[in-house]
């Protein structure tokens, strides 16, 4: 249920209606818009209370939230949110650019990466420590070492740190060594790590799974803000199911990962277009010094210069509608 507060409610008036929704056996989730703020009653409760909040002092109308997922949805946060990671907004006006290799694989692949992908205007760098192979037999990753080594890149750059956590038991150790933490697409409905990850104060970069419609990737990250943290960033990556739902249905900041959503090099750049077209507020990419050698996911991942000239192709004009002296006739 959602409490519309008024314009002119006061202070008190929205605080005994946060006192309200808790004695009905609620949890209170406060947003305070720009004109007028909205107290959300999540949880399991006692519905009557809230509706009868209707007639208290301050308040403008109760509505029943219509989706399953409460505080991801814009019912409840009309206005999208924005999520600062390490100084960069993800959600703003611009499209943030993160960029790196698949895997992290020595200091000297990732610092050229690093430094390579600055220069062409990247504004993140991602890199992975620990990798979630389909095969056992596959390189796992480099562990700590790796995230000793995305510290080095983010102290020598500047350039805040995105890396996969796919257990509970690696969250401390990796929260303290980069800016955002990635739960990868295997792991979107993995709930004790969403429920871990809610308390963590670091960013989260949310994937969507493989086969997961809008309704669970929302449901997931809905388990990251009811659990307190709301600093949460959706990841399109491509699904091998079809959707039935594709509508402006939350507020959270979208990027698109046109490396693992197409798996190959030669389409990156026009999948990137495509996401900026349609509004993506970033992009994950993945880069190599050299995509032949790379231990994982070489195939998709561009080198310096293929990204350079993603970077440039992202800033090109769409190409016009055909005019009439385009068409040749027979
Ligand atoms: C990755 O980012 O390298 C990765 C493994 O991604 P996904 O979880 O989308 O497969
Ligand atoms: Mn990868």
């Amino acid at each position: 249920m959602i409490v519309n507060m008024s314009e002119k409610a006061t202070e008190e008036q929205i605080s005994h209606i946060i006192e309200r929704i808790r004695e009905a056996g609620y949890q209170p989730h406060v947003t305070r818009g720009v004109e007028r703020t909205i107290v959300a009653a999540v949880g399991n409760g006692r519905r009557n209370e809230i509706e009868a909040l209707q007639v208290a002092p301050g308040v403008d109308n109760v509505v029943a939230i219509a989706q399953p997922f409460k505080l991801v949805s814009r019912q409840v946060k009309p206005e999208r949110s924005i999520v600062n990671v390490g100084g960069v907004r993800i959600g703003g006006p611009g499209v943030v650019i993160i960029a790196g290799p698949c895997s992290v694989e020595s200091p000297e692949q990732l610092l050229s990466t690093a430094h390579a992908i600055k220069r062409a205007g990247a504004t993140m760098l991602r890199g992975g420590a620990y990798k979630p192979r389909t095969s056992p037999y596959d390189f796992q990753g480099l562990g700590l070492e790796a995230l000793k080594i995305l510290r080095q890149a983010r102290e020598q750059t500047g350039l805040p740190v995105v890396t996969e956590v796919m257990s509970t038991e690696d969250v401390e150790i990796i929260g303290e060594h980069v800016d955002m933490l990635q739960v990868g697409a295997r792991n979107m409905q993995n709930f004790a790590l969403l429920r871990r990850l809610a308390t963590v104060k670091k960013p989260i970069l949310l994937k969507r799974g493989p086969s997961a419609t809008v309704k669970e990737w929302l449901l997931a990250a809905e388990y990251l803000l009811s659990g307190g943290n709301s600093e949460v960033v959706l990841c399109e990556r491509g699904i091998k199911t079809f959707e039935t739902e594709m509508r402006d249905l939350s507020h959270l900041p979208v990027i698109a990962d046109p490396s693992h959503g197409t798996g190959k090099q030669s389409l990156i750049a026009a999948v990137s277009r495509a996401a900026v077209a349609v509004g993506a507020d970033g992009l994950i990419i993945e880069v190599h010094p050299c995509p032949e050698r790379a231990l994982s996911d070489g195939a998709q991942s561009l080198d310096f210069a293929g990204f350079e000239r993603v970077m440039k192709a992202i800033a090109e004009p769409l190409r016009r509608a055909a005019v009439a002296e385009d068409v040749v006739r027979a």
